[in-house]
């Protein structure tokens, strides 16, 4: 957590940088965390403000272009001793812990989400195998095309399968609901992409036109391996809360 934030009179100032931030380029009010600890580790140290997007010191530098999920923007936030009222601080320096009640409903969210991508590309791929006629027959009656069709379909099941997973330990407050929800967004995001490259390659020449609009599934397939943490980073998440006395140490970022 490189953004600061110190406590000067009555006042919090917040100086740093936001990148990537989904809606932060039109954003009226952000809710902003912040180092107020330094050394205490993000889930000791760390704070978050209510920050109004007219304060003064907060600038919207840019907004980024994405390869998928265009129907949000993303926008690049900078603080430079940016003030706000003290009664604008909302947790203090233990905001990331607090948080934590989000972060796993959050991770269901999102791997829900990407299911919806996923079965979107199912759909759009059964409907085109079933219609569309290449060698004199129709493409499901290529076996080739049946077994990939059959491999999307088994993909989609086993993540709805430990979706649901998750949701059950999260609402029963299993001691694995963490790693359960860490590994639903994960697995899911790395399956659905798989699901929606094959409905390219079964859309032939046409997946890649944008009027078929089955690259598009794709395009929003890709981001869920990056948003709220990559692949390689739930998978530490997975370990260290399964084995928080060794795996924490190398998976966790509160050295
Ligand atoms: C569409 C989109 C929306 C987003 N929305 C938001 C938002 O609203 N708010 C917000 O705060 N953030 C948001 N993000 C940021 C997102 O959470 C980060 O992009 C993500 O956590 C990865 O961080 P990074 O980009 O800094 O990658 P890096 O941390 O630089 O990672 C680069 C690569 O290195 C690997 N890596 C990193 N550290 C290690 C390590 N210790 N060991 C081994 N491998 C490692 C990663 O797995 C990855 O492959 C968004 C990102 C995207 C793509």
């Amino acid at each position: 957590m490189h953004t600061r934030a110190e406590l000067k009179g009555d006042k919090w100032v917040i100086n740093g940088r936001k990148q990537f931030i989904t809606n932060g380029y039109d954003a009226k009010l952000y809710i902003v965390y912040a180092t107020t600890q330094p050394g205490a580790g993000i889930t000791k140290g760390t704070s978050s403000f209510l920050v109004p997007r007219d304060t003064p010191g907060l600038t919207v530098q840019r907004c980024n272009e994405t390869l998928g999920g265009r129907f949000m923007n993303n926008g690049e936030i900078v603080f430079e001793d940016c003030a706000v009222p003290k009664d604008h601080c909302l947790v203090e320096n233990v905001a990331m812990s607090r948080a934590g009640v989000y972060f796993r409903p959050g991770k269901i969210i999102v791997a829900a989400k990407n299911l919806g991508v996923g079965m979107a590309a199912f759909e759009r791929a059964a409907d085109y195998v079933q219609n569309y006629v290449q060698g004199g027959r129709i493409l499901l009656k290529h076996q080739a095309v049946a077994i990939r069709l059959a491999d999307m379909a088994t993909r989609l099941s086993a993540v709805r399968a430990l979706l649901n997973e998750a949701i059950r330990a999260v609402n029963a407050g299993a001691h694995d609901a963490e790693a359960l929800c860490n590994m639903a967004k994960m697995f899911a995001s790395v399956e659905i992409f798989e699901v929606t490259k094959h409905a390219v390659e079964l859309h032939g020449g046409n997946g890649i036109m944008l009027d078929f609009g089955v690259e598009k599934l794709l395009r929003d397939a890709s981001l869920f391996m990056h948003r709220d943490a990559t692949v390689d980073i739930s998978r530490f998440k997975i370990v260290k809360s399964m084995f928080p006395q060794t795996a924490g140490v190398y998976a966790g970022p509160e050295k």
